[in-house]
């Protein structure tokens, strides 16, 4: 088949690789002049295998106050002319129960440790070059209820071959010395030693040059996709500024961008864009080797090409960019605040960025046929694009596959 893939992303590019695999010919089209512009371009680098925990949970829906009051700074909550995110909020707090965010983690699980294992056979059959180290990661728990969450939730992971250990503070810097240098006490630390990490821009440059000389993928930058050809329920070809391109199936790879597509075509996708941010800069002198999740601040610290990656952040008020300067600087002064020796702070060029995580009301992403012959969606890997893209793409590649 001839199969189109809609943005080049890491969930657009890893779908070209997966689709190429299975004997198709692919188009990926995007508008951007390179793969990786929009959320796959700085991301927190970590491959987060194990750390799937749901953010619709029961320990959410008392914070809620504080945020619609502007209390948290990690958290932004535009509610004023921010009308789509009601019956997404909505469909979000049905999932704070503690039944739907077990069964949310462990999907998300489930997908996760599946991208572990193809990612470990994608470097095997690859020469991606993309700073990728496995150096563990430790996620700081603020207070004892959070050790007592974690120990729950690691237990049950363990029920499904995931291996996480929940640390004593003193145990936690045993695994990374750079803590003690810290200025925040934590309660506790989940400790995964199979998480990596590594620089999400580079992976799906390194895989889409790959595919250009090896496989039959061609990429089309600098095309903004303007709509889809649908006609009595059957995709037929995607509209372009310079014209149609006529495809057996295709496959929306947009992000929080694919929810405005596929909208007028009668496909839901439940998709919020949920902002976050990050910097990078030189290492301080005790920077974390071990990727660091602080849950309290929400901002996490990895370490790939000699850089401290620093981001987090989770903003609710649409494709809102007009506040990210203030945003970022925020972030920086929290991180630093946190972890004053971990990042030359001092630097010039901080490499600002900001991305939209394309969040489900689940955590689940949404992967596979839709109610249109031939038209597949890979969509909605909010925090975790990145680390379950493998798992994704496979399973949308095998969709396409299977409706031949
Ligand atoms: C601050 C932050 C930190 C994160 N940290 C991590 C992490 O540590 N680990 C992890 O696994 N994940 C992380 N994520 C999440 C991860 O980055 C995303 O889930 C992932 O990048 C989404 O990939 P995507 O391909 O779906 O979307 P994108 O990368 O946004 O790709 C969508 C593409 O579609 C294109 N597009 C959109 N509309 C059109 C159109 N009309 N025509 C043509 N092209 C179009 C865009 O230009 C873009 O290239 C983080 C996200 C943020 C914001």
């Amino acid at each position: 088949m001839h199969v189109a893939v809609l943005g080049a992303g890491v969930a657009g590019v890893t779908t070209a690789y997966y689709l190429a695999e299975s004997g198709h010919r692919v188009t990926v089209i995007e508008r951007a002049s390179a793969v990786a512009m929009a959320t796959s371009h700085a991301n927190g680098g970590q491959l987060s295998y194990s750390y799937t925990d749901s953010l619709a949970n029961p320990e959410f829906l008392p914070k809620i106050p504080s945020l619609l009051l502007g209390l948290d700074p990690a958290i932004r909550v535009r509610i004023i002319r921010n009308f789509s995110m009601f019956p997404w909020g909505l469909r979000f707090l049905t999932q704070c129960t503690r039944a739907r965010a077990r069964e949310n983690t462990l999907a998300v699980l489930k997908i996760a440790l599946r991208s572990a294992t193809l990612m470990e056979e994608l470097r095997r059959k690859t020469p991606l070059d993309f700073a990728h180290k496995e150096v563990g990661k430790l996620v700081l728990l603020a207070t004892s209820n959070d050790v007592r969450t974690a120990e729950a939730t690691s237990s049950l992971k363990r029920e499904y071959g995931c291996e996480t250990q929940v640390l004593a503070p003193d145990d936690a810097i045993g695994k990374e010395p750079a803590l003690a240098f810290m200025r925040q006490d934590f309660a506790g630390a989940m400790y995964a030693e199979h998480d990596h990490v590594g620089d999400a821009l580079a992976f799906t440059r390194s895989l889409s040059d790959w595919l250009r000389t090896n496989r039959p993928v061609r990429f089309h930058f600098d095309r903004k996709i303007l709509g889809l050809d649908v006609q009595k329920s059957r995709f037929l070809g995607v509209k372009t500024p310079v014209g149609s391109i006529r495809a057996d199936a295709a496959v929306v790879c947009l992000g929080p961008w694919s929810e405005p597509l596929l909208t007028p075509y009668g496909v839901r996708s439940n998709l919020y864009p949920v902002r976050g941010y990050s910097v990078t800069l030189p290492p301080g002198r005790y920077a974390p080797t071990v990727s660091i999740t602080n849950l309290r601040n929400r901002i996490v610290y990895s370490q790939f090409d000699n850089k401290i990656r620093i981001a987090g952040f989770a903003d609710f008020a649409g494709f809102d960019e007009s506040r990210d300067a203030q945003r970022i600087s925020l972030m920086c002064e929290i991180a630093k605040r946190a972890a004053p020796d971990a990042a030359d702070y001092t630097v010039q060029d901080i490499q600002p960025w900001g991305g939209f995580r394309p969040v489900t009301p689940t955590g689940q992403p949404n992967v596979g046929a839709t109610g249109i012959a031939g038209l597949f969606v890979n969509t909605g890997h909010g925090s975790l694009g990145w680390t379950v893209a493998c798992a994704t793409a496979e399973a949308a590649a095998s969709a396409v596959t299977h409706s031949e």
